[in-house]
């Protein structure tokens, strides 16, 4: 047997926007042998295709692509089989495609000459014709021919008809009927029945529609292919021999990179040395600038705005936050929101209705110039552009403001649910304990349970054990290695120390090895966790020998958040931690929390989620993102907590919260809501529109001209609508008290604005 191997590959493919254009595309692609996914991007206009190299290759894509009536270049291939791709593929590959940059060759500038005459061309036909038609209502000028003869007319129809026809000609050679063949069926009729002025405006209105189509999503390209460049800029790489400006893209891991003040950072990684103020909106939205110091994470894609930063790389180009951050924003199309399937179906079955509408209007009314109008009067893009507008703008919203939002999917969960589940250690509490209180059984000191607990977590990376640590370090507590360490997520952690099996955490992981409290110590223990510090059991060979407790501190923000999420309508807030009762209930009494499920262990928190979901709970569940995965992935959103460098997050998450504000938490729901609310208006407005131009054209109350310039009225209503999605709903209804430390995110520099 042959190993298989699966190769991406990115295309552009101009006017994919369009989308009977990506239909067309996507079947295309799907009939040939090999290829095994079709992701299409109709903002970006990119189409991600997975194949099999050994039955098909990048030329036969593009050849089946040209041959579809849709040209395409790459943009990036990565090479390699797919299940790597995760794993940083170095930058080599991605680097020198043809055809991304450089120079415009000439036979495009001729196109571009050859494309603004023929515009020209046919505007100022319609121009006049429309001038005149105007003139001869009023009663001022009279005989439209004698402006226009008849070949001027038709050369009208003919030049600018030509990527109308086109479109109809490829559409029928895959015999599909498209908007384009409709067009086409409508101005042929009319120069058949010898109106070539109709003729000729009604193909400058179909253009004029596509125009505005291409505009509309153009926007939201553009603004992503600006923040593009902040990844393709160069860095300052310390060699041997002294610092050297390089591409970035050629940086590898470990180089370390230089930052001047006003500088943007070319990678991501840790910060060696120096200290600086640094701009992180891009990344976390927050304009206030950040201090970065040795040890700091720093994002490519900030700006140093003072000071000066040695940095050891650790990621670049589209494997850095940023990186990510783009590449969600431009996926989040494929992530198709349930609305848009049915959006789809429309799309489907309306042209097919409309030529029979058109037939039954010619055989029941004999006239051939309504059938006509009932043709160009058909539009249903704007319904098929609905929904990828509103998530593009959405997300891309978001995006600018630390708020990721994974596409139209998670959109409209978002918009759905009813019931949210929150997380304790780290989520709703700052995840960064102390330890407050060091309890010592039998013959042990307080020095000895903070020695063995030290040395135990010394392997771990639960917040508690860095509680540990850091207590065991401000009292210069030196402690011996253990051996055999193992974490058990949930419970808490045990090895074996100095010949002694050792074990911390909580009572049930104690149990489970059947250690005991005594009464007098459960006493002692919980009065403790009823001022809600969580209480680490320590027993040594089956002996309880100490205990230290941990506080954690309530997020500031999070009980105005839980507010506001009350005050949207969900009324179910569910506080879940492997943390015991009494911890429990006394962080949720400070969050405003009534319902508590605690000593949870991780596969509990996700049985507790399925168990809601088939309740008909829609759960949004909140959490970390680093131990919370699996919940995270189970709730219909799962929304990861101060996601920014941790890419697990970004992977597990439908939502990521760039920075630690909990006020995120409502603002993507309402997020989520006006985004579903604005496609199901688009939808309808697209769809009624629709009905009522055809129904007044099929019954003579208008002409094929005016039919064809309504065409434009559902693109731009649908577009403006979606627009509205790109400011953010702080206004209005929704305003209340703001919660302390969340400070508003500023535009200044954004994801959509850049470049724009
Ligand atoms: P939460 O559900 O609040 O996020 P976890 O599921 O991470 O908490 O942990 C639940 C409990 O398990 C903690 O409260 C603690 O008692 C115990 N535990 C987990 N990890 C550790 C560890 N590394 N050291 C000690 N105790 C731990
Ligand atoms: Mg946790």
């Amino acid at each position: 047997m042959t190993t298989e191997t699966a190769h991406t590959i990115e295309l552009t493919v101009p006017g994919l926007y369009c989308v009977e254009c990506s239909q067309c595309v996507e079947s295309a692609l799907k009939r040939v042998p090999g290829v095994e996914q079709v992701r299409i991007l109709g903002t970006s206009e990119k189409v991600q295709l997975t194949y099999l190299s050994e039955k098909t290759g990048p030329e036969e894509l593009l050849h089946v692509l040209e041959r579809a009536g849709h040209p395409a270049k790459p943009v990036r291939a990565s090479h390699g089989p797919v299940a790597s791709s995760g794993a940083a593929a170095p930058g080599k590959e991605t680097t020198g495609e043809p055809g991304a940059d450089g120079p415009v060759p000439f036979s495009a500038l001729r196109e571009l000459h050859f494309e603004t005459l023929r515009l020209a061309f046919i505007a100022l036909v319609a121009l006049i014709a429309l001038v005149e038609i105007a003139g001869e209502s009023l009663g001022l000028l009279r005989g439209v021919e004698e402006l226009i003869p008849a070949p001027v007319a038709m050369a009208a129809v003919l030049l600018g008809g030509y990527p109308i026809f086109r479109a109809a000609y490829f559409g029928l050679r895959s015999r599909q009927i498209n908007t384009a063949l409709v067009m086409s069926v409508g101005a042929l009729a009319a120069v058949v029945i010898g109106d070539f002025i109709a003729a000729a405006l009604i193909v400058f209105f179909v253009s004029v529609g596509n125009y505005l189509e291409s505009l509309t999503t153009g926007r939201s390209r553009r603004a992503i292919e600006g923040i593009v460049e902040f990844l393709r800029t160069t860095a300052r790489v310390k060699r041997a021999g002294g610092e050297k400006t390089v591409d970035a893209e050629q940086l590898v891991e470990g180089d370390i990179v230089v930052v001047r003040p006003g500088e943007r950072l070319p990678v991501d990684g840790t910060v060696l040395s120096g200290h600086a103020s640094v701009n992180q909106a891009p990344i976390t939205g927050e304009s206030i600038p950040v201090e970065k110091e040795h040890g700091d994470t720093a994002y490519a894609g900030s700006i140093n705005e003072l000071g000066y930063l040695e940095i050891r790389t650790e990621r670049i180009g589209e494997n850095t936050t940023l990186g990510q951050i783009i590449q969600l924003v431009e996926e989040a199309e494929a992530h198709k929101a349930p609305v848009q399937r049915f959006a789809d179906r429309f799309s489907a079955i309306f042209l097919p209705l409309v030529l029979a509408i058109a037939g039954l209007t010619l055989l029941l009314s004999h006239h051939l110039v309504a059938a006509i109008a009932v043709l160009v009067a058909a539009c249903p893009c704007a319904v098929g552009l609905a929904t990828p507008l509103s998530v593009v703008a959405s997300v891309g919203a978001g995006a600018r403001r630390g708020l990721l939002v994974k596409g139209g999917l998670a959109l409209e969960a978002l918009a759905k649910v009813n019931t949210l589940v929150v997380d304790k250690t780290g989520t709703l509490t700052n995840g960064r304990p102390q330890v407050t209180d060091i309890l010592a059984f039998a013959e042990t000191d307080a020095i000895d349970v903070l020695r063995l607990a030290a040395a135990l977590e010394h392997y771990s990376e639960h917040p508690l054990a860095t509680a540990v640590l850091q207590a065991a370090s401000q009292r210069d507590i030196s402690f011996p290695e253990a051996r055999d360490f193992s974490a058990l997520p949930g419970r808490g952690v045990t090895g074996e120390i100095e010949g002694n099996l050792v074990t911390l955490g909580t009572r049930r992981l104690l149990a489970e090895q059947g250690v005991w409290l005594t009464a007098p110590q459960e006493e002692q223990v919980a009065a403790l966790e009823s001022d809600g510090k969580t209480v680490l059991l320590l027993a040594c060979n089956q002996t309880v020998v100490g205990a230290l407790a941990a506080a954690d501190t309530l997020r500031t923000e999070a009980k105005a958040a839980l507010d506001q999420v009350r005050s949207l309508g969900i009324q179910r807030i569910i506080l879940l931690t492997g943390d015991n009762d009494r911890v429990a209930t006394a962080i949720a009494r400070l969050a405003g929390i009534t319902e508590v499920r605690a000593n949870q262990l991780p596969e509990d928190k996700i049985a507790l989620v399925r168990q809601l979901q088939q309740e008909r709970c829609r759960v949004a569940f909140v959490g970390d993102g680093v131990n919370d995965a699996p919940a995270l992935t189970q709730a219909d959103v799962g929304i990861a907590m101060g996601a920014s460098g941790t890419g697990v997050a970004l992977e597990a998450a439908d939502v990521a919260l760039m920075r630690d504000d909990w006020m995120q938490v409502p603002e993507a729901i309402r997020m989520g809501r006006r985004t579903y609310t604005t496609i199901r208006q688009n939808i309808g407005f697209g769809i009624a529109f629709n009905v009522l131009v055809i129904g007044l054209a099929a019954l003579g109350f208008i002409g094929p001209v005016i039919a064809a310039a309504s065409q434009s009225v559902p693109d731009v209503a649908v577009a403006l609508n979606a627009a509205r999605l790109l400011r953010p709903a702080t206004s209005g209804r929704s305003t209340r008290a703001r919660g302390a430390g969340a400070p508003d995110a500023q535009d200044h520099t954004s994801i959509l604005d850049t470049g724009a």
